[in-house]
């Protein structure tokens, strides 16, 4: 299992570069994207195709060979193979057949865009691709709303505003997030704010949708978001038992610069919340 650059061929480990020398057989995605790899190696070797359209067919053939004593190198077109890329039948199978499985580590675009996104990195949870259908990605961040690990997602340029604001929707306006753009190249970009703040930035800047991105989103319960949304619900709290609803809630607003709807509806809740409490204590 060779990983493999994610942008910059500099990235390219001398193991990594020793073991495609080295091997009788690479299987790639897409041989043509890996001949230009093999290419700035100075490298001619056997590739063959392996890909998430013929993995089931291919995954025993390959097997066959690695039994006959033959070496293969699985390569992803970017990064580290497995890594939301193919090749988990094959590492499975070859296993459960006790053949050897070696990972030569190298770049991967989520621990690469972790290491520098400034977001905790103690506790994180990968999640590969966000849901295509905006729906199906509601759901899915309103699952999420509560993890306390940083949450890291793959996005591709065309989806990125529309996740954004699926995310500010269930997550909320404040929550941090960094989106690490072309790891690894020539238009490396990190943006920091809240969800809400990124997703006016990236919708009005066509240019912040182009290419490659991993998002990073602040686990629930720490952070400056989490921080802020405390403050607001202490601020909230305070006022809800001096004024009436509306009125705390705009104050709120002013002091804090949160939504006055948004705080509205909170305000609403707490007070539903606290008359449910209220009628429980009745016998
Ligand atoms: N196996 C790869 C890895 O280890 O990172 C990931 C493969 S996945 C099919 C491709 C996605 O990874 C892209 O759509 C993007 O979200 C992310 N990605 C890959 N290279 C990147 C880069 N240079 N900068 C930012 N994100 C990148």
């Amino acid at each position: 299992m060779v990983a493999t650059p994610i942008g910059n061929l500099g990235d390219l480990g001398a193991r990594a570069a020793a073991i495609l020398a080295g091997v009788d057989l690479i299987a790639c995605e897409d041989t043509r994207h890996s001949r230009r790899l093999l290419d700035h190696l100075g490298l001619r070797k056997p590739l063959c195709a392996y890909h998430d359209h013929n993995e089931a067919q291919t995954y025993p053939r390959l097997l066959a060979r690695l039994r006959a004593g033959e070496s293969i190198a699985l390569i992803s077109d970017a990064g580290t193979p497995l890594i939301s890329d193919p090749g988990f039948s094959l590492v499975r199978a070859a296993r459960a057949q006790g053949v050897d499985v070696v990972p030569i580590p190298g770049p991967s675009a989520l621990i690469c865009a972790l290491s520098a996104a400034g977001l905790p990195s103690d506790r994180f949870l990968f999640l590969g691709f966000a849901p295509r259908t905006s729906a199906a990605r509601r759901a899915f961040f309103d699952q999420l709303a509560e993890e306390p690990g940083t949450l890291l997602f793959y996005e591709t340029g065309k989806r990125l505003v529309a996740t954004l604001e699926d995310s500010r929707a269930m997550l909320g306006e404040r929550r941090q997030a960094v989106i690490a753009r072309e790891l690894t190249k020539r238009f490396e970009t990190f943006l920091t704010g809240s969800l809400g703040d990124l997703h006016a930035r990236v919708s009005a800047d066509s240019e912040q949708q182009l290419g490659e991105f991993v998002l990073l989103i602040e686990g629930a319960g720490g952070g400056e978001g989490a921080r802020q949304e405390r403050e607001e619900a202490r601020i909230l709290d305070i006022l809800c038992r001096e004024l009436p609803t509306r009125q705390a809630a705009a104050l709120t607003a002013r002091i804090t610069g949160g939504q006055r709807n948004r705080l509205y509806r909170a305000a609403l809740t707490r007070q539903r919340s606290e008359s449910q409490a209220d009628d429980s204590s009745y016998p």
